[in-house]
């Protein structure tokens, strides 16, 4: 007897793709090689899709959306494992009177530059965002209290060293101020409690004359080993219903 072959459920030609693709090739996203309507092709696409809608299109950074998304992810690993995690947020110093003397235009190189510095310092493990306007943050999974600092220290002192090119012969330097949270271990927090306890760091840092680091004092857990045996026992009751 012979096996049936399956159908497939729809036909690809009949989607209208026409906007997606466009954009796509606007944004100089890389289009799939396979037999255009093929399922491969059309994965391809749809994963181009996914990265051009996580990505924020001045740095190629992971955009706002998809860190909250990470941050979530995060939040829950630490509760499970008790790892430390750090959320650093990281705003450039005067950034309106760059944009002011020089143009939106050498801002946006500003932007660039600065976003090339923080992710040449950080692990490969960790996720780099660009959040806002001049506003970055980042996720450190697994950082020791003291690496912590340590990296948040390394970022400043890039950005503040680094010369951009704003015009043809023409250099100008920033700064930028970097507040620090660690998420709370073997408790569920929330992206939004972890992120307003990183930037209230940040204001600080602003506050105290901008140019800096502040961290938050890493709380010591007061969750017991039996406590943290509960926690553990819950989630995976929840996740068996
Ligand atoms: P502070 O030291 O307190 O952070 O001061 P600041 O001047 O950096 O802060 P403020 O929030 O007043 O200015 C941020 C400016 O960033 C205002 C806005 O016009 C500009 N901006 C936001 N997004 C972009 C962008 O994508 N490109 C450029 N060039 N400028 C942007
Ligand atoms: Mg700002
Ligand atoms: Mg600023």
């Amino acid at each position: 007897m012979n096996t049936p072959v399956p159908s497939p459920l729809i036909d690809a030609r009949q989607l209208a793709l026409d906007t997606a693709l466009q954009l796509l090739q606007q944004a100089g996203a890389y289009l799939p090689e396979a037999e255009p309507y093929s399922a491969e092709w059309l994965q391809g696409v749809l994963d181009a899709l996914c990265d051009l809608s996580s990505k924020d299109a001045l740095t190629g950074l992971v955009n706002r959306r998809s860190f909250e998304m990470a941050m979530a992810r995060e939040i829950d690993r630490v509760a499970r494992s008790g790892e430390p995690a750090l959320l650093l947020v990281l705003d450039i110093d005067h950034f309106k009177a760059v944009n002011d003397t020089h143009g939106h235009a050498a801002g946006d190189l500003v932007i660039q530059a600065v976003s090339r510095a923080i992710s040449d310092v950080v692990r490969p493990m960790d996720t780099v965002a660009r959040v806002g306007g001049e506003e970055f943050a980042i996720i450190l999974p697994n950082c020791p209290s003291s690496f912590g600092q340590t990296v948040a220290e390394r970022m400043r002192e890039q950005v503040a060293r680094l010369p951009v090119e704003v015009a043809p012969g023409k250099s100008i330097s920033v700064t930028i101020s970097v507040g620090g949270a660690f998420a709370p271990q073997w408790v569920r927090s929330s992206s939004l409690l972890w992120m307003e306890r990183a930037d209230r760091q940040l204001y600080r840092a602003k506050a105290e004359g901008r140019n800096r680091t502040c961290m938050e004092a890493q709380m010591e857990s007061l969750v017991s080993a039996e406590e943290k045996g509960m926690l553990f026992a819950a989630t995976q009751l929840q996740d068996s219903e």
